[in-house]
């Protein structure tokens, strides 16, 4: 059986050593440590990989500092829309919740949704009353306001109007570089776990992208694509949304095991690196296979990352 391991992400983007100040380096490597410690119990004290990944899940959406959950980025009209989703790879079930906008933790509606629904996948105001039937929180959408998001939303619509991803924006700003890029970061975040049983699970939870027109869901809570998870691998993804779901990216890690009998670091590597580049797909992905290999592939300058084995100290990494 293998060691149990819990991996975590928090967006990748252009997050750069030269653009992070050393508090903020802090905040986020603090903070990841300590989502990663939590996962970690869960699955120390006999938990399943489902409950570890939904846990760590939850803490990053409470952590005003990832795109999910308080902290998530506005679409163009000035809203919150958030996604999530979470696979059992042991029972190939799975939960997800598109375009939500009252709830607190969506990925705790993803996994009412795996446990207690037929479906797999509710949007908007369904996916509310479904989560508020099954006593999940409600809030109102003030509760996901910070004000370096509603800046960082202002800039823009200040600029083409275009959709931005999330953690580019420190980074370009720090150099003076056009604000417009300046915010072209995916905090998304999201786990992988495999536990003492060899059993895999994956979480993902998303605002999506900044300023995203109204309606639109990227991949985080399309099974396959930002999120997925069965006998052979457990994958949470972050990046334009667009070209994982192109791609099926999470999906394509797995398949890639199964059909071509490659290893998960080579699978997950062709994956970000060669099939997200040929479509400019910007981003990487968390993985973890049933021996309890660990991948952790990006394509961007950096990516909030984290990796904690049982009996093991955790580690944390943010840049490339
Ligand atoms: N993948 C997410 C989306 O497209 C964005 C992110 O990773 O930050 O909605």
């Amino acid at each position: 059986m293998p060691q149990a391991v819990i991996a975590i992400h928090g967006g990748a983007g252009t997050i750069t050593r030269a653009a992070m100040d050393a508090r903020r380096e802090r905040e986020y490597t603090a903070a990841l440590e300590q989502v990663l410690q939590s996962g970690q119990r869960v699955l120390a004290e006999g938990g399943s990989a489902l409950d570890a990944v939904t846990e760590a899940v939850r803490l990053l959406e409470d952590c005003p500092l990832f795109n999910a959950g308080k902290g998530a980025v506005l679409t163009h009209a000035g809203t919150y829309e958030l996604d999530a989703a979470v696979m059992d790879g042991a029972t190939r079930n799975a939960g997800a919740v598109a375009c939500v906008k009252r709830l607190r933790n969506p990925v705790l509606a993803a996994r009412a949704v795996l446990e207690h629904s037929e479906h797999v996948l509710f949007a908007a105001e369904g996916a509310e009353a479904f989560a508020q039937a099954q006593g999940l929180e409600l809030v109102s959408p003030d509760y996901y306001f910070t004000q370096a998001r509603h800046d960082q939303w202002q800039r823009a619509q200040a600029g083409t109007g275009m959709a931005l991803l999330d953690h580019d924006a420190a980074a370009l700003a720090a150099k003076g570089a056009d604000p417009l890029d300046a915010d072209k970061k995916f905090g998304t975040v999201g786990a992988v776990a495999c536990d003492a049983n060899g059993n895999l699970a994956a979480a993902t939870s998303t605002g999506g992208v900044t300023n995203k027109q109204v309606g639109r869901v990227g991949d985080t809570p399309v099974i396959g694509a930002g999120c997925y998870a069965d006998d052979i691998a457990a994958v949470s993804a972050t990046g334009t949304g667009e070209m994982f779901i192109r791609t099926v990216a999470a999906f394509d890690v797995s398949a890639q095991m199964r059909y071509a009998g490659l290893s998960l670091e080579e699978s997950a590597r062709r994956v970000v690196m060669e099939k997200l580049v040929a479509i400019h797909g910007r981003g990487g992905l968390i993985a973890v296979d049933r021996d309890g290999n660990v991948s952790l592939p990006f394509n961007t300058e950096g990516m909030y990352r984290g990796v904690a084995r049982v009996g093991e100290p955790v580690n944390v990494w943010i840049y490339g």
